[in-house]
């Protein structure tokens, strides 16, 4: 483990009053974690600073040719007012595969941890305590090299930012209405799907504004080869419920195999539901459902922990799902898993991290 150093703000930020309003990642921190990389060298001066601006050449090739990666998760404040992390270590480790896919270098992961716990143990009054509410972890790396050629880079910089985000149930949980994309793909065999890289995002944004368009909050990718198997929705991984049984798409290198998917297909088991891993054909989705054998529909991921789909449309025809209502299935593994985060229920998985 690498000596973090320390440079701590003059002058810090106001913390936001009003808990209701966080939104998502809108507001930082004072602070910042920073390490830098260079080949030959490896990562090297880890370090915290007050959070800034970063000066960067024009040509710095993250601009151009797109090596960039993050990943996403949070800091919990427990009702006796003590903090903890889910799974952070699962984070750091999904980021070295990532940057393996992107020909960046694995992170010295070790220092990484060593320095996000440094960083909460400086900011831990800005983890929110209104219920729902938490701190946001964005840990990012990119390359820094300064040139046009097109090749990996040579020097990176790794770094970790935190945002107080808001509830994202703020009127209970709520589901949502998802638009099945049937022109647009996210990820194809053999490419970056499975890796948490900016440039998947950028390649999702078009389809996400024409659904937003047409009433729906996100999209339902296909598999870029056929459009006929769920793959995924926009930062969430899919699940379906058949009374008991849950299904969910494999993890084919085109899905992002997820930490809250792996988390409730295990609770999922431990809760007594049968789960199963496979591939989903669309219109059997929509089959079922109107048979009323597919009985629920749910998102996982780590901003909402559980999302319920109400409702899908696929190629203009609109599916009702569970009756647009919440399932039971759904309903038990939020409250499981989000009371798992919280502290509210004990973690039997050897998950949570308490850091106070
Ligand atoms: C981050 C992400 C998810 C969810 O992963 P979690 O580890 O559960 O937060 C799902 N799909 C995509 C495309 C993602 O980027």
């Amino acid at each position: 483990m690498q000596e973090i150093s320390i440079t701590r703000a003059t002058v810090l930020k106001e913390k936001p009053t009003d808990e209701s309003k966080l939104g998502f990642g809108k507001i930082f921190t004072d602070h910042m974690f920073l390490m830098d990389y260079e080949e030959g060298r490896g990562w090297h001066d880890p370090r915290i600073v007050p959070y800034g601006n970063f000066s960067l050449d024009p040509a710095t090739t993250v601009f151009h040719y797109g090596q960039a990666i993050f990943e996403g998760t949070k800091c919990y404040r427990r009702a006796d007012g003590g903090l903890q992390l889910f799974r952070p270590k699962d984070n750091l480790a999904r980021m070295t595969r990532s940057a393996r896919r992107m020909c960046m270098p694995a992170l010295d992961e070790e220092t990484a941890y060593e320095g996000l716990v440094k960083l909460l143990e400086i900011e831990q009054d800005w983890v929110p305590h209104q219920e729902g509410t938490s701190l946001y972890i964005r840990p990012t790396m990119m390359a820094t090299d300064v040139m046009l050629g097109v090749h990996a880079a040579k020097h990176y910089l790794f770094f970790i930012i935190l945002c107080p985000v808001g509830s994202y149930y703020k009127d209970g949980l709520k589901p949502v209405g998802i638009y099945v994309e049937d022109a647009y793909v996210r990820a194809v065999r053999g490419g970056t799907g499975f890796t948490k890289c900016a440039g998947n995002y950028a390649a999702s944004i078009l389809a996400g504004q024409i659904a937003e368009e047409k009433g729906y909050s996100q999209v339902l990718w296909l598999d870029g080869v056929e459009q006929r198997y769920v793959e995924e929705v926009g930062a969430m991984n899919m699940m379906f419920a058949y009374g008991n049984r849950i299904v969910t798409p494999a993890l084919n290198g085109s899905i992002l195999p997820g930490i809250t998917r792996e988390s409730v297909l295990t609770l999922a088991r431990q809760l007594g539901y049968e789960t199963e891993e496979g591939r989903l054909a669309i219109a059997d989705i929509f089959e079922d459902a109107k048979a009323g054998r597919l009985t629920e529909a749910f998102g996982t991921g780590t901003a909402a922990v559980i999302s319920p789909v109400g409702e899908l449309c696929w190629k203009d025809e609109k599916l009702i799902i569970g009756g647009g209502q919440i399932g039971p299935v759904a309903r038990k593994l939020y409250d499981t898993l989000t009371g798992i985060q919280f502290g509210r229920i004990e973690d039997k998985n050897g998950w949570v991290i308490r850091l106070s």
